[in-house]
């Protein structure tokens, strides 16, 4: 038959059910008690008449509490939809209500924060931590309560491949999140691909949230081959070190703003981090220096993927193998396909720029309850095979490695000359005098929009004028910046993407 993840974890516990399946700052819990805990959350659903199919909503802090919760109701068939708690209060009352969870598991934060919100589901709080006296928590009850007695087993459930394992809402980065449904299949897909990364004995080093499929293609699969996965919390460069040291961390997933703010530290070679075997990075263009700076100084490959949530196809760079490689995002995975299309839809030809479409065994089953942005999302071969638009714009070099330009909604026409903002990113960030930088179309009167740079400079010497002539020197006539701005940090999602409409939005009424 088919084995789910909750069946291999289940597997694990009989064959190393004292080893550790997931620590956090609070504990840890061995393969054992995630098992039985999963049994407990599952019986409850169940006792609840909660049917397979149906969301089961958490907004909470990364715990092993939190991920007990989401495997126990995907062992019981139910969807598990992990949302944002840094979204806005009324943002995630809309996502639980468009899951149509009937429940929603919160920590204590994010109850008080929800105080003022309609929440349509029942809350299950996971402590009883000082209890806000009123809002939705006043008939909240605790998870301790709800769960079903220590040594309850659930009715077996019947699970097919294609089922929904879980709902991930997308960042809302180009648009307002929509509901990504994604099956057994693509997280079997995602522990499969690993099975040669050693994830059988690792201890996995998370800083990132766990409603992000950043991190859950990570940590699922450490769980899936019976690894340790370690929930750091709230992230800070030195705090990571010392936890990498402390638990001699072999694999981890770092988003690359990351990377930059660990190997900034002054003494990040004096750390032991010699039991890496494993790093990998998604999520946010990666640049070619930091990439050769991690290969250089910390011990283990170093391995970026490029994807998205919806699945589509994905790309690998071992970084520590290609070192000529490293302005690239790599080469599609075996059993990943992907093809460059221009605005009508048509293939562009080999070497040549085109938005990416990709297919592969991990694909979504598509939006929750949306089939016309499920539509609008795929592309159709002259086979009739079944795409996923990325939004991304790339080309392949000679080698087959893909080069990744921009979002195509972030490209910028500047009289009627495509600009692509990383271009001008790539060389801002030569400056010795720019620590970080973002570029953006601004509208213009003559050219309907223009280049701008935001820039975080790296002491208050540097002149943003100087900059400015600087990089002009080195663009092309039709590309070059007609201003720059100096700001303290760019803005980041919590997965470390720099929000480029809220900086547009920032610089909307600024002269440039
Ligand atoms: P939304 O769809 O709501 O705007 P999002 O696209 O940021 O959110 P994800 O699915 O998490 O949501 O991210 C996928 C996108 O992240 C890709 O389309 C690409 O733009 C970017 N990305 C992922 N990996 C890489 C990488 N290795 N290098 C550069 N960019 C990457
Ligand atoms: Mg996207």
């Amino acid at each position: 038959g088919f084995a789910t993840l909750p069946d291999l974890i289940r597997a694990h516990a009989r064959e190393r059910g004292s080893s550790t399946a997931i620590a956090d700052p609070q504990g840890s819990i061995d393969y054992a008690t995630l098992d039985r805990t999963m049994d407990r959350v599952a019986a409850a659903l169940q006792r609840d008449g909660i049917a397979a199919g149906q969301a089961i909503a958490i907004v909470a802090a990364p715990s092993t509490s939190y991920l007990s919760v989401f495997l126990g109701a995907v062992r019981a068939g139910c969807v598990a939809t992990p949302i944002a708690p840094s979204a806005i209060p009324s943002a995630i009352a809309a996502m639980i209500a468009d899951s149509g969870a009937p429940i929603v598991v919160l920590d204590e934060p994010m109850a008080q924060a929800l105080a003022d919100e309609r929440v349509t589901a029942r809350i299950l709080l996971l402590s009883d931590a000082d209890l806000p006296p009123e809002g939705p928590s006043g008939d909240a009850e605790l998870l301790e309560h709800w769960l079903a007695p220590d040594g309850a087993r659930p009715t077996p459930v019947a699970i097919a491949p294609g089922d929904a394992f879980n709902i991930i809402y997308s960042s809302g980065t180009t648009g307002t999140p929509k509901g990504i449904v994604q099956s057994h299949a693509m997280r079997w897909a995602h522990i499969a691909r690993n099975s040669a990364a050693g994830f059988d004995t690792a201890v996995t080093m998370i800083a990132t949230p766990l409603y992000s499929n950043t991190t859950l293609v990570s940590v699922l699969p450490t769980l899936g081959w019976g690894g340790s996965v370690v929930l750091m919390g709230k992230f800070d460069a030195r705090g990571y070190l010392t936890l990498a040291e402390r638990y001699r961390a072999t694999h981890t997933m770092l988003v690359p703003v990351q990377y930059q703010r660990i190997m900034a530290l002054p003494d990040f070679d004096a750390f032991d981090l010699s039991a890496f075997r494993f790093k990998t990075s998604t999520s946010a263009p990666f640049s070619a220096a930091l990439k050769a700076d991690v290969v250089a100084r910390w011990p283990g490959l170093l391995v970026e993927f490029y994807g998205m949530t919806e699945g589509g196809a994905s790309c690998a760079l071992n970084a520590t193998a290609h070192p000529t490689k490293l302005h690239s995002v790599g080469q599609p995975m075996p059993g990943h396909e992907i093809r460059l299309i221009d605005d009508d839809g048509v293939e562009v030809p080999p070497g040549e720029m085109g938005e990416v479409v990709g297919r592969s065994p991990a694909m979504m089953n598509g939006y929750h309850g949306r089939s016309a942005a499920t539509r609008d999302a795929e592309w159709h071969d002259a086979e009739g095979n079944r795409y996923i638009r990325h939004g991304d714009v790339g080309r392949f070099d000679e080698d087959g490695f893909l080069i990744l330009m921009d979002r195509k909604k972030d490209l910028i026409i500047s009289g009627g000359f495509n600009i692509y903002p990383s271009d001008l990113e790539a060389v801002l960030g030569q400056h010795p005098d720019v620590a970080d930088c973002a570029v953006i179309g601004m509208p213009s009167e003559s050219w309907g929009e223009t280049p701008v740079a935001v820039i975080v400079p790296r002491s208050p010497e540097a002149n943003p004028a100087d900059i400015l002539a600087w990089t002009n020197a080195q663009l092309g006539k039709t590309q070059r910046l007609s201003g720059i701005h100096p700001t303290s940090e760019l803005p980041r999602s919590a997965i470390g993407k720099v929000l480029k409409r809220e900086l547009r939005d920032r610089l909307t009424g600024t002269p440039a």
